[in-house]
């Protein structure tokens, strides 16, 4: 009996961690559409059920114990609503005609995983089946199909014993399991969160110079279509620090990146910080006079509107920017940038709070 229990809890989580790890992350996923993800989840926990009852324990010769009932609850948690009733519906419907003739205990068995499935899918419906409130769901199906094995077996302390066995068995294969998940998925969030530190700058919250690379070729690989890159740079930033101090010339920083964001949420662009004082804007399906027209509009709302910062003080800056465009100024994610800093470097040259496009630069 207890090697058939370690078997069945074997199956269990073994199921388990199929059915959460590979739909935890859509980027290496293999299965990337989220919608079909509870359907997929579901049938799969159908099927782990089925095994769980072909490998169950044996309590007399028709009442089969096993952990079909925590196999819906998993599925609950890791496909939401839909999965528990899926599953509940294959594991009934299997446990009914699993037999060469219908049973009454088949019968019952059968009816009384559907309806856990149903309900379970029902109240996770208004209720979200979350790790912290998963046991409610276990205790449930738990307690019912623990009824329902107390009405089936012939009454005998031996087959009390085996329903307290069947209790145990179930608590420790489902917090077990619970464990585990809660485990991974913290590990699968501190993954996400270091990800996204790894392309952030940590003043502006803009993406950083290396998710800046990853874009730009993601847009030279992908795209067939010009696209435009505006280099930006603040002028005389160093006498900003000097006049105000560091803190307020960080406060500048931020909210320049606030606004460039809202300058381009428009055109679908991204803004990165590539350094110091310096961000870029990328700009897809833009073509050389869209990339200037917009450079022209960042330069001149940042010129025309004071930077509110700390102490009510209020600083106006100007920008000097460089627009390169692909695939005129260059086909690799060098040559394009440094064909917007080129023409950056003669926005300062002739003058500051200028845009220039590297192919109006006069040879
Ligand atoms: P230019 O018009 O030629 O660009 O002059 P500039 O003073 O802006 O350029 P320069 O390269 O001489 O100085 C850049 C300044 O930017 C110096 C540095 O103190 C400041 N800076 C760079 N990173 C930060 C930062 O994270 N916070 C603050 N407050 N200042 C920064
Ligand atoms: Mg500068």
């Amino acid at each position: 009996m207890l090697f058939d229990l370690l078997l069945n809890f074997c199956i269990l989580f073994t199921f388990a961690i199929l059915s959460y790890w590979p739909f935890q992350d859509t980027v290496r996923s293999n299965f990337p559409f989220p919608k079909v993800h509870p359907y997929i989840i579901g049938i799969m926990s159908g099927l782990a059920g089925f095994i769980l009852m072909e490998s169950s324990v044996k309590l007399s010769d028709t009442i089969m114990v096993d952990s079909r009932h925590v196999v819906i609850i998993i599925s609950g948690i890791a496909g939401g609503p839909i999965a528990p009733i899926i599953s509940g519906l294959i594991i009934g419907l299997a446990r009914i005609f699993m037999t060469d003739t219908v049973t009454t205990t088949g019968l019952l068995g059968g009816i009384n995983v559907i309806v856990l499935g149903i309900v379970i899918g029902v109240f996770s419906f208004k209720y979200p089946m979350t790790f912290k409130n998963a046991p409610r769901y276990f205790y449930y199906a738990t307690t019912q199909t623990a009824a329902l094995i107390a009405i089936l077996i012939y009454h005998s302390t031996t087959n009390y014993l085996h329903i307290v066995y069947f209790i145990l068995f179930s608590a420790f294969s489902f917090f077990t399991v619970l464990f585990i998940l809660i485990e991974l998925n913290d590990h699968f969030k501190k993954i996400r969160h270091t990800e996204l530190l790894a392309e952030t700058d940590y003043l502006t919250g803009l993406y950083n110079n290396r998710k800046f690379e990853q874009l730009t070729h993601s847009y030279i690989t992908d795209s067939t279509k010009p696209f435009s890159m505006i280099s930006i740079d603040i002028d005389h930033f160093k006498k900003v620090n000097d006049l105000y101090g560091h803190p307020i010339g960080d406060e500048i920083l931020k909210e320049l990146g606030t606004r460039l964001k809202i300058l381009v949420s428009s055109c679908e662009g991204y803004v990165t910080r590539n350094g110091g004082e310096q961000f870029v804007v990328l700009v897809p399906n833009s073509p050389p006079a869209m990339g200037l027209d917009l450079g022209e509009r960042i330069r001149s709302s940042i010129a025309r509107s004071p930077f509110p910062v700390s102490n009510n003080q209020q600083v106006t800056i100007t920008v000097s920017v460089g627009v390169s465009s692909y695939p005129d100024n260059g086909m690799t994610i060098q040559e394009l940038y440094s064909a917007a800093d080129t023409a950056m470097y003669e926005a300062k040259a002739i003058g500051r709070n200028r845009v220039i496009h590297y192919t109006n630069i006069k040879a």
